[in-house]
């Protein structure tokens, strides 16, 4: 552990104290820091020649929070609590000298400070709410005295940051600096300016905590963060605990509102759902490593960007290009189709200036980086190639053909199919180091995951180069192997089996998705496929009828798009289940001589699930997968898995291995080999072994 005096300096300069935070890369409250910065400020305070005292941290920003890995374990003496407490209590007035980013430790550090000043960059933030807790060191008492309650609550329920100007409109911050070099010594003009008002030292010192001018009671702000943690943070208990601190800051005592804040952060902490939260932030954190592949590797440049394909996949991928700055290429096999994708690019960028979410003038940049044709020697001068043509081996091939004549040595030829094999699709040109999977979810500009794949023989800077390009475009990378479906389509198409047969056998598609949707994701599976649309991969020609899906498109019943799928819908697209729908179930149950019995809630949840985990399992044995929270990290972001739940492997470890080979087992006898536990599961839960390890 570092020795708190490096990682907390106390200057003089005059009559002002000058305490550094310089604890790297971050600043996080760790136990020496908070260690370093209570001796600091006794010191200052102790010290007869100090008048004033200037908080500020080295670096790249102030206190960016605590340290995570400390949640869930035995905090170390003095806690943030105590450092909060002797800052906010200190007998001279401390000015906080914020750059970069004080979120949540650091926040809560800066409203203890009597005075703030801040770059006009710098950003205050709690995001507790979104590891499952609430602030702890006093957030949600001080913030509501120095804001309101209506700028608290959407700071701490709805996860809103204060940047520069906002800051101190909100009165967060008591004046903005001109920038970051000048910081510390505007801090500390701004605390000589504090002291030639003359005043008695008591007057000079403002205790957020007796503040009360901005105590006004507000309900439609209360209203406001329900209705958000309601829609957008479904099934969680912080926020609605996060609110009822925030009333307390209105109607009890500071020290009370202090006392129920931090009942409330010990409570969560312990919980269920915090946990699997910091799972799921350490689990992105962790995919972005590849092991084998240091950070020695070097990365190719990436400058210049092709895409194969104006559908639906092909104008995603390309507007999240163009929105990370990169110009792209786009090459149709036909007029028309090149034609549409620019349409469906230039709607969706009017559309986002019309919702104010980017300016004109930017859609107009992004637009302007643009380009498409109808040949493939246009794309002579992209770095990186990404194919998303039609979804057959053969149309494949002919691309990658293509790609191997025109492309750039050492250029990137990334295919972004869904099942394919990899292998195959890189051995169809002369350079299948170069090659590898770039899977983007629909809708690509949106949708945060990226399933990195490595072929066989993918050279490792390839990868490295890949997974370097997602944080460009600000996805969540996961690096996974070459099967049917990768990581999750290969999970997703268990759970859609499972699903089907469930129907057969009793339930309706209605039973199966309110299940699923209860448990806390966004939709069930045929929600889902009616989402997509049913005619997927079908024709009327080669329709053989044998399945629900097949029947409902030969009824013109698509989906969403024709208003009707498994589902009937409304001019608004809200479904109600359909008859229609119910008398092809059950039709077809009889032809096939399924007696259909009732098929309880628990059953629905268990077979969608579980074997769901036990092909999780399969592709860490067969080592598709680098590591069982790489799992979680793709189904939260390509499958919206409830993150409180921390991913289909962590909620597979909490509900107990055991329990779940043996449903599994009771299920195999019933139903037949699609329940066969794998080894490597097997074994986990007859050792006490866990699935969602790092
Ligand atoms: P799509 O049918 O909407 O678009 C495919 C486009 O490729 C068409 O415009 C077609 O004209 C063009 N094309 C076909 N052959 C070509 C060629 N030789 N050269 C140039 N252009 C050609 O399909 P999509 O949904 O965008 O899917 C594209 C790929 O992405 C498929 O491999 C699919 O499996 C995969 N994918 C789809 C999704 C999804 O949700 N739709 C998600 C992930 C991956």
């Amino acid at each position: 552990m570092t020795a708190a005096d490096e990682v907390v300096t106390l200057d003089r300069k005059g009559d002002i104290a000058v305490v550094t935070l310089d604890n790297p890369p971050v600043n996080a409250t760790s136990a020496a820091l908070r260690a370093g910065l209570v001796d600091a400020i006794d010191r200052a305070c102790a010290d007869a020649q100090v008048r004033a005292i200037v908080l500020l941290c080295a670096g790249r920003t102030f206190v960016a929070g605590a340290d995570v890995s400390e949640f869930g374990k035995p905090r170390a003496e003095p806690t943030l609590q105590d450092v909060v407490a002797t800052v906010e209590g200190a007998s001279k007035p401390v000015v906080a000298a914020v750059h970069g980013t004080a979120l949540g430790g650091g926040f809560e550090l800066a409203m203890a400070c009597h005075h703030r000043i801040a770059t006009p960059e710098a950003a205050f933030g709690l995001p507790e709410v979104s590891l499952g807790l609430v602030p702890g060191a006093g957030g949600t008492q001080r913030l509501p005295r120095l804001a309101g309650i209506a700028t608290a609550l959407s700071v701490i329920v709805e996860g809103r940051r204060l940047v520069g100007e906002a800051a101190r409109e909100a009165g967060v911050v008591d004046a903005l600096a001109t920038g970051e070099e000048s910081l510390r010594e505007e801090a500390i003009g701004f605390a000589r300016e504090l002291l030639a008002r003359d005043l008695p030292p008591e007057r000079l010192v403002r205790r957020v905590r007796d503040e009360t001018a901005k105590l006004a009671p507000d309900p439609a702000a209360f209203e406001a963060a329900r209705a958000h943690a309601a829609k957008r943070l479904r099934g969680q208990v912080a926020p609605e605990r996060a609110i009822a601190c925030v009333a307390a800051a209105l109607d009890r005592p500071f020290e009370e509102g202090l006392a129920l804040e931090r009942a409330t952060f010990r409570e969560l902490e312990a919980g269920p759902q915090s946990k699997a939260l910091r799972h799921a932030f350490f689990a992105e954190r962790e995919a972005a490593k590849v092991p084998g592949i240091g950070k020695d590797v070097p990365l190719r440049p990436i400058a210049r960007v092709g895409i194969v394909g104006a559908g639906t996949m092909g104008a995603g991928i390309a507007m999240a290009f163009l929105d990370a700055g990169f110009p792209v290429t786009i090459v149709e096999a036909k007029e028309e189709a090149l034609g549409r994708g620019r349409g469906t690019i230039e709607k969706t960028y009017a559309g986002s200036v019309a919702k104010g979410r980017i300016a004109r003038g930017e859609a107009d940049a992004r637009l302007g980086r643009l380009a498409t044709s109808l040949s493939y020697d246009d794309l002579a001068a992209a770095d990186l190639v990404v194919e998303a043509a039609f979804e057959t081996m053969e149309v494949k091939h002919a691309v990658f053909q293509a790609l191997d004549r025109v492309a750039k040595p050492g250029a990137l030829l990334a295919t972004n199919t869904s099942y394919l094999d990899v292998d195959v699709i890189a051995a169809a040109t002369s350079r299948p180091q170069d090659v590898l999977g770039l899977h983007f979810f629909s809708p690509a500009n949106i949708m945060k995951l990226l399933e990195v794949v490595r072929g066989e023989r993918t050279a490792p800077d390839a990868v490295a180069t890949a997974m370097a390009l997602a944080k460009r475009l600000r996805k969540v990378a996961v690096c996974v192997g070459v099967a049917h479906g990768f990581v999750g389509n290969r999970m997703l198409a268990r759970r859609q089996a499972e699903a089907t047969r469930l129907v057969l056998e009793g339930a309706m598609p209605w039973d199966v998705d309110r299940v699923l949707v209860a448990f806390g994701l966004p939709m069930g599976p045929f929600q889902m496929s009616d989402l997509a649309g049913l005619d997927l991969g079908w024709s009327r020609e080669t329709s053989k009828g044998e399945t629900l899906k097949e029947r409902l498109c030969e009824l013109d019943r698509r989906g969403q798009k024709t208003k009707a799928g498994f589902y009937d819908y409304d001019e608004t697209r809200r479904p109600t289940p359909s008859p229609v729908t119910e008398e092809l179930v059950l039709a077809m149950a009889r032809e096939k001589g399924i007696a259909r019995r009732a098929v309880s809630d628990e059953e629905i949840l268990e077979r969608c699930l579980y074997p769901m985990v036990a092909e999780g399992a399969r592709i860490l044995e067969e080592g598709k997968a680098v590591r069982g929270s790489d799992i979680d990290v793709v189904w939260i972001n390509g499958y919206g898995f409830p993150a409180w739940r921390g991913g289909p492997m962590f909620w597979a470890d909490e509900t107990g291995l055991p329990t779940i080979v043996a449903a599994l087992d009771r299920y195999a006898a019933a139903h037949g080999e699609a329940y066969t536990v794998p080894d490597l599961l097997r074994r986990l839960a007859q050792e006490g072994g866990r699935l969602s390890d790092r």
